[in-house]
């Protein structure tokens, strides 16, 4: 067992940290002003290569995967190393990442190349998008957007919201109801091109007060057209899958990230600026945050590993650890910052308010209550099912494959 990076890991994340440290990191604010997407990181991840870090390795990628089980880590290294500058860059690259991870897996060769051939030649990003409007009292596989089955393909119809990347993208993945069977196994993934007709992306909708420049905008389909060849495998394909069990660590390794850049930014203003490193309630709160932010990296990445190996159950459930660990160490860095740095660190000169919009922002993401009732779930004997977002009712759960 190695707790620690090896060579090919330390140079990837050095990588990482140079665009995030440098374009990243110059182009935040004004992403952060204007809600827009971080085109210059999209652009520098392309030229290093790191834009294909989750396609396929036949392809030409790196194939960092929590599907394959190839390498997870080197994905959680970058979500990390951008998160630390800028979280809603990270979910930029998060969400395609993930993206490009199920369409490896989902995928025909001819799709494969079709879909992923774009990231390869010019970094394009993909989007994903199941989210829509009410979804989060339905339950994530009951979906209003439908999908009516007609020749050679299925018609359209439906809001969708919350598509990061979608305005950035050429291919969007998009979650729908077909009409052959009953929810969950009428659930179906399909792929739209950014110039499909009926479909309309809206970014004007994404203005959050954090998170900003992870531009999410809303999705309209009339009538849009989707030929059987755009189809991902068929009905049910996702939920069969538990897919979803394979992206809480993404969450986990942004918020690790984040916190990982309060740190940054405590132990360089306190100090130097504030001037108040000998204060004993300072030596003991920057002790704490050291502690808790290596004991949640230490989690990502065992939870990570678990990835490669062949118990699920045991990946799934030390996935939703991670994950709650590694926001609730997010969180708790919030206000145990604030109390540090003071209230003259919370201008907005400093990056520091930004941060913390987009943590309240992103954690909302992720349901706390449901991420630990499954967990609890879990050490209880029950079953439980790690591709649930809300909160499972008893009739809801599902036995882990
Ligand atoms: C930064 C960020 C990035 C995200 N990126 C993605 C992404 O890439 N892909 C993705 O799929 N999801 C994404 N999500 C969305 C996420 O997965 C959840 O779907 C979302 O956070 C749920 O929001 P909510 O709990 O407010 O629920 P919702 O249920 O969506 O919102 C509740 C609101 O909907 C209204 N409402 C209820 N029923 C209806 C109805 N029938 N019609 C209209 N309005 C109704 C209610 O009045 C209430 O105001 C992202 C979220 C965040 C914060």
């Amino acid at each position: 067992m190695n707790y620690e990076l090896d060579k090919q890991h330390q140079e990837l994340r050095d990588k990482f940290r140079a665009v995030a440290t440098t374009t990243v990191a110059e182009h935040a604010r004004k992403h952060d002003a204007a809600a827009s997407v971080p085109i210059e990181m999209i652009e520098a991840l392309h030229q290093n290569g790191l834009m294909n870090i989750c396609v396929p390795r036949e392809l030409g990628g790196n194939g960092s995967s929590f599907v394959t089980g190839h390498d997870p880590l080197s994905f959680l290294i970058g979500i990390e190393e951008i998160a630390r500058v800028d979280m809603g860059a990270a979910h930029v690259f998060q969400v395609h990442g993930h993206s490009c991870m199920m369409l490896d897996h989902a995928c025909t060769p001819e799709q494969k190349k079709r879909y992923l051939g774009l990231v390869v030649e010019k970094g394009t990003p993909i989007s994903w998008t199941g989210s829509e409007p009410g979804r989060t009292a339905r339950g994530q596989y009951n979906l209003q957007s439908d999908a009516i089955k007609k020749d050679g393909g299925y018609l359209l119809n439906g809001i969708k919201n919350y598509g990061t990347n979608a305005s950035a993208a050429t291919w969007n993945i998009v979650a729908l109801s077909s009409d052959q069977g009953e929810i969950p196994d009428n659930f179906l993934l399909v792929m739209i091109p950014a110039d499909a007709n009926g479909f309309e992306v809206d970014a004007s909708w994404w203005d959050p007060t954090g998170m900003r420049s992870a531009v999410s905008p809303k999705l309209t389909l009339k009538d849009v057209f989707v030929p059987d060849e755009d189809v991902l495998v068929g009905p049910g394909y996702y939920p069969r899958e538990r897919l979803g069990a394979r992206w809480h660590l993404g969450f986990g390794a942004s918020h690790l990230g984040a916190a990982q850049g309060m740190f940054d930014f405590v132990i360089d203003y306190v100090p130097n600026k504030r001037k108040t490193g000998d204060d004993p309630h300072t030596q003991r709160a920057v002790g704490e945050m050291r502690m808790r932010l290596a004991a949640a990296r230490d989690m990502l990445y065992h939870a990570g590993s678990l990835w490669a190996g062949d118990d699920t159950a045991k990946a799934e459930e030390y996935s939703l650890m991670a994950k709650l660990y590694c926001i609730m160490t997010a969180e708790w860095m919030v206000s145990e910052t604030i109390r540090v740095v003071g209230s003259t660190a919370l201008l907005k000169s400093f990056d520091l308010e930004r941060a913390i919009r987009d943590i309240h922002v992103h954690s909302t993401h992720a349901n706390l209550y449901g991420t630990a009732q499954l967990i609890g779930r879990a050490a209880l004997g029950m079953e439980f099912d790690a591709t649930q977002q809300q909160i499972v009712v008893e009739n809801k759960s599902s036995k882990v494959a």
